[in-house]
């Protein structure tokens, strides 16, 4: 009953190296027998954006990145801007992964400022959100939730620009899952404040869960109502692992 397209996009994070083009090829070999049924979408780091990119044309996965910068060009160094990601051939970048927010102190506005850079340079925009162990604890999920959504998502979402990624930041790369009736009523709780703020656009829009996905428990996971694809982080670095993954949708 659920007519959206699930995507499976993997984030390398800080992983990879000339040398993984190996792991790359591999996957765009098997690529073939899951796209039938799942978009696939690797996020290398940005140093391999575009050799990467080379080797996908005419085939159905697609490069992305994992962060840019709001504005188009200037004095920002070290950063990169959507239009260099567009440029390098990404079709998309997640924005707002938990360790971004962490490591460098990002705002909801600031991440909402890169999604709607990211719609400048013609390119989608992954945006995640996600409570931590100690919000969780203190019952505070769903208000988290609504804050970091109602702050980082532009005006002018729609579900061909942006995806969500739901993605406890107590699950990644922790091993630990939540439930999959969590899932289930996590995942609904983003699909009505969609709903209400994006109308018929916020129906169709892509919710991936991240956080711990496996081959294991992917399929489990994938089944759940309003679970539109998956967030991969460890397990994208295996070419085998990752299309086990895109197989269980
Ligand atoms: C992530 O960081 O996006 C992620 C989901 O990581 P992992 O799959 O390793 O938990």
């Amino acid at each position: 009953t659920d007519a959206i397209r699930p995507l499976i996009a993997g984030n390398w994070k800080m992983n990879g190296l000339k040398a993984s083009s190996a792991e790359f090829d591999a996957m765009l070999t098997g690529a073939a027998e899951v796209t039938a049924k799942a978009d696939l979408l690797v996020c290398p780091p940005a140093t391999l954006v575009a050799a990467f990119a080379e080797k996908v044309r005419g085939k159905a996965v697609a490069v992305g990145a994992q962060d840019c910068h709001p504005k188009a060009s200037g004095a920002h160094t070290g950063d990169i801007a959507a239009e260099m990601l567009a440029d390098a051939g990404a079709t998309a970048v997640i924005v707002g992964h938990s360790e971004r927010r962490a490591d460098h102190g990002e705002s909801d506005l600031f991440v909402k400022q890169k999604a709607e850079a990211a719609w400048r340079a013609g390119v989608i925009a992954i945006v995640c959100v996600g409570e931590t162990q100690a919000q969780r604890d203190a019952g505070q999920t769903l208000d988290i939730l609504r804050g970091q959504l109602n702050g980082s998502l532009p005006d002018g979402s729609n579900a061909a620009n942006l995806v969500v990624a739901y993605e406890p930041v107590w699950a990644i790369g922790t091993g630990l899952t939540p439930t999959a009736k969590d899932v289930e009523q996590i995942h609904g709780f983003i699909r009505e404040l969609l709903t209400s703020r994006f109308k018929s656009e916020g129906a169709r829009m892509r919710i991936l869960y991240g956080g711990s996905v496996k081959p294991s428990n992917a399929a489990e996971l994938m089944a759940v109502p309003n679970v539109n694809g998956a967030l991969v982080g460890g397990a994208s670095l295996k070419a085998a692992d990752f299309l086990a993954i895109a197989k269980g949708c």
